[in-house]
């Protein structure tokens, strides 16, 4: 580990000065088990008093505050002959580090990885996962010069990342910015090669689960081409995947040319588990150029000191959603039944969140760096990709209506990514509003005002016809407006949806449901309590609440009895279906 960086140092402190600087960083993995890397840093020859460096507070595609620099531990600053310098740190992530004469700067430090699910960094006796975000430190007088990463591995590891490797180990950037956007991932991975459209794919595997990794490379090479459906142009020539099958944690990460894709081991399987991988695979890589290559002037460049606000994340995550499924449509991946479906719950959650009637998709894209998400917000909030996705939906399909079939939303994305190359600038929601202005000839700002600035009243009807579809209501049934889970002798409320009779009756969640008229309610009895009554029978409820037993009657309502489905109309008019194909770009589906 030393040698190492001594041959690191001498190539950087002892060459003559070059043309452009360069910080090299190192990295220790070879005792892995306690989750722990080495780290180093050297920084060039600088002549001011002081070298300033820091951890990012968060990272990409995470618009939350992570305080990255608290898994920084053992931290040094030596000069270029290896004496110590005196530092301080000046804030949460900022060390400063006094020079007494100009020179280089190597910091060291111990780094604790053990944050699997935030895909910031994890490192184990299988593998490491470093998002430089969460690995490395840097300065800003330095940004914008080359990097180079060395790492140290367990025999047998090979390493893998978006960025260029001049040898094994060894990964190169033309500055911090390409660095950071460029995980790496290493360890004994199942990996595959694949070019497809003149592109070059890998894709690595960490970890075993109920997949076939033969399967999910023929399904991914499907599934990459599809981008010439909306851009037309590819802003990489080498596209890395790196699945994690994991246990517990779930969820993705796109980055500039690579992106990480984590799901339970045991969800690849059934089928419906296993197009939501292939749609999350989807989903990352739309987002190369919604996100990475365009994305709004709030986060261009990004500051990883702090929040960085927009009006826009809806257009960023919900409308790289609402592209993902129709993306395996055309594969020949989803059946269009399968796609209606995914359609068919994303108006059902809608219909279960009366935050949909309070906030706008505007609102939860600037209040996202403070969502508290889940289910429990549902009642004030809206998040960013069901309700971005139902933006993106209407926004698709007045398009459409409007222009014949002649503009759809795949125009206006082409457009962005024609125009905003985020190296150069971002753009605003006026510019969106100027794009639709051009390809329609008409102003789309009362409709912006409308439904993305306040909450959109969806009439989902209104939104199926004219691409020949319609939405069928379950028969009605006795409902409570609750969900709950279960817990330790009954069942513990998750959600309590505002104005329904749980809410009218003065449930929270936390409370733990133990009885329904004097009758136990475990497990599957909960449900089935309530609907084997009437709309309109009063119950006599037992219940838990700070472990003091209470009662409580409530009077049920009524509501659809299943999640409502999309199907197709029963004559639908060749305008129907000419506007479905436009839609979707496959046939209209016929007649079952
Ligand atoms: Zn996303």
């Amino acid at each position: 580990m030393l040698g190492q960086w001594k041959y690191l140092a001498a190539a950087t402190l002892l060459a003559p000065a070059a043309a452009q600087a360069r910080v090299d960083y190192a990295v220790d993995l070879t005792s892995p088990e306690h989750h722990l890397g080495q780290v180093s840093a050297i920084f060039p020859k600088t002549s001011a008093p002081y070298l300033d460096v820091k951890m990012p507070a968060w990272r990409t595609g995470r618009y939350t505050i992570l305080n990255l620099a608290n898994g920084v531990r053992r931290f040094t600053a030596v000069d270029g002959q290896g004496h110590p310098l005196a530092w301080e740190k000046i804030d949460k992530s900022t060390w400063r580090i006094h020079l007494k004469q100009p020179g280089a700067v190597r910091v060291g430090y111990e780094l604790y990885a053990n944050e699997l699910g935030l895909r910031t960094r994890h490192i184990d006796d299988s593998h490491a996962y470093l998002d430089a975000s969460a690995t490395f430190m840097y300065a800003d007088r330095y940004r914008a010069d080359d990097v180079s990463v060395a790492l140290n591995v367990p025999t047998g590891w090979k390493s893998y990342s978006g960025m260029s490797s001049p040898g094994p180990q060894r990964f190169v950037a033309p500055n911090w910015d390409v660095l950071v956007d460029s995980p790496i991932e290493t360890g004994i991975e199942k990996a595959y090669r694949f070019s497809e459209d003149g592109r070059d794919y890998e894709v690595t595997f960490w970890g075993d689960g109920n997949f076939d990794p033969d399967q999910a490379v023929a399904d991914i090479r499907k599934i990459v081409p599809q981008a010439k459906s909306i851009w037309s142009g590819y802003p990489f020539q080498r596209y890395v995947f790196m699945v994690h099958a994991t246990d517990g944690v779930g969820g993705a990460t796109e980055h500039r040319n690579s992106t990480v894709i984590q799901i339970p081991r045991w969800n690849f399987q059934p089928r419906a588990r296993y197009l939501d991988f292939l749609s999350t695979t989807a989903h990352e890589f739309i987002h190369t150029w919604n996100v990475k290559y365009y994305r709004n002037a709030g986060m261009v460049p990004y500051d990883y000191d702090r929040e960085n606000y927009t009006d826009l994340l809806w257009l960023e995550e919900g409308s790289t959603e609402y592209f993902a499924d129709p993306f395996l449509l055309r594969a020949g991946l989803m059946k269009a039944d399968e796609y209606f479906e995914n359609l068919a719950r994303l108006v059902d959650r809608h219909h279960h969140k009366p935050g949909s009637a309070e906030q706008s998709v505007a609102d939860a894209s600037f209040n996202e760096w403070i969502s508290v998400g889940g289910d429990r917000a549902n009642n004030a909030s809206v998040d960013i990709y069901d309700e971005g996705q139902i933006a993106s939906w209407l926004l698709d399909i007045a398009l459409l209506e409007q222009t014949g079939g002649r503009v759809s939303y795949r125009d206006v994305h082409e457009a962005l990514y024609r125009r905003f190359p985020a190296d150069r600038r971002g753009f605003t929601a006026a510019d969106v509003r100027a794009i639709l202005k051009e390809l329609t000839g008409t102003s789309w700002d009362a409709w912006w005002a409308q439904n993305v600035d306040a909450p959109a009243a969806v009439d989902f009807d209104r939104l199926l016809a004219p691409v020949g579809l319609r939405l069928e209501a379950g028969p009605q049934a006795a409902w409570a407006g609750w969900s709950a889970t279960a817990a330790p002798g009954g069942m513990q409320l998750r959600t309590v949806e505002r104005g329904s009779p749980a809410w009218v009756a003065g449930f929270v969640p936390d409370d733990i449901i133990v009885a329904i008229d004097g009758k136990r309610v475990a497990n599957d009895r909960f449900d089935a309590a309530v609907a084997e009554r009437q709309p309109g029978n009063t119950v006599a409820v037992s219940y838990f609440r700070r472990d003091q037993l209470a009662e409580k009657r409530l009077t049920l309502a009524s509501t659809p009895k299943s999640r409502p489905t999309i199907v197709p109309v029963a004559k639908p008019t060749p305008a129907q279906m000419a506007l479905f194909q436009r839609w979707l770009l496959i046939p209209y589906p016929k007649a079952q």
